[in-house]
């Protein structure tokens, strides 16, 4: 496995790398979900590439960014154990030089949701996974479920400026207790790991009206919403039940729907997201 902090140094390493090149982009601090899309770049790919970048541009003022959560050494340990062939590991004034102005803006799809209450986060993602792709140039690129929104932002993104790659979403990976894995869960104290299932269990909720046959939307928030409001350490930023296509809130649910979350858990601050699949009623 090569590493490169040099954007000269991965272009030279890539151009070296036959066959089909699958990418994996990471803020690090790599978890279970992590490895599950590099497994899959590796199983899909010729050869596998990971970047590790924690991305001032995707972070708002007064969040998380000091604080997020940084292991290069057993990041790098892991990746080699799961067969990674080069990882990028860029410094921020790299990517965003003195003077850097251009910014990747997808429009509509990043309105609702996340967007309402991180503006300009998906301004920061959509840019720095252009420059990602720019700079590894892969046929396929791996995204996790469990940022539903980011993975139909990037497929705009694909689409719309033609990138020649295929995007490659997949499922969450949770903990035993239904719990999605994140790097931000390393910040929750015992009582508020506890409570964090919360988002789990509404979302859970939410899916057994529906396999029950109710198809209103708003009773499908409700259920979230009522979930969340049970658990005194959770505090909804909000809940959604939404066209997956185009993030908009639906008055009727249809297969295929997704559910989604934001919840504080103290001053932590999770998502989670399960898409509907029908049972045919
Ligand atoms: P991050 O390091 O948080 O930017 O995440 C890098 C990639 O890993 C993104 O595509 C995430 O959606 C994906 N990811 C994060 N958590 C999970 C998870 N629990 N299961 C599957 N993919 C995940």
């Amino acid at each position: 496995m090569r590493v490169t902090e040099q954007l000269a140094e991965l272009r030279e390493i890539r151009r070296s790398l036959p066959g089909t090149f699958g990418f994996v982009p990471t803020m690090g601090a790599l978890h279970a979900g992590h490895a599950s899309l590099v497994e899959r770049a590796r199983a899909d790919c010729d050869a596998v590439g990971v970047s590790i970048f924690v991305n001032p541009a995707q972070f708002g003022p007064g969040e998380d960014l000091g604080a997020y959560p940084r292991s290069r050494e057993r990041d790098l340990a892991l990746l080699e154990s799961l067969g990674a062939d080069l990882v990028w590991t860029p410094a921020a004034a790299s990517l965003y030089p003195p003077g850097y102005q251009t910014w990747v803006t997808v429009e509509e799809i990043t309105r609702p949701l996340e967007g309402t209450c991180r503006p300009g986060h998906f301004r920061g993602v959509a840019t720095v996974v252009a420059k990602l792709f720019l700079a590894f140039t892969p046929d396929r690129a791996y995204f996790g479920q469990k940022d539903a929104q980011q993975a139909a932002v990037i497929r705009r993104m694909v689409r719309d400026l033609g990138f020649p790659l295929e995007v490659v979403v997949c499922p969450t990976v949770r903990e035993p207790d239904g719990l999605a894995l994140s790097s931000r869960n390393a910040y929750l104290d015992a009582e508020e790991r506890r409570a964090a299932t919360v988002l789990f269990r509404a979302l859970c909720a939410a899916r057994a009206l529906y396999d029950g046959g109710e198809r209103g939307g708003e009773a499908l928030r409700g259920a979230m919403r009522a979930e969340i409001h049970s658990e005194p350490l959770a505090k909804e930023e909000y809940v959604s039940v939404a066209d997956p296509g185009t993030l908009s809130e639906l008055d009727r649910v249809e297969d295929g729907a997704l559910l989604s979350l934001a919840v504080r858990i103290g001053r932590t601050r999770l998502i989670d997201n399960l898409a509907l699949e029908g049972n045919g009623r």
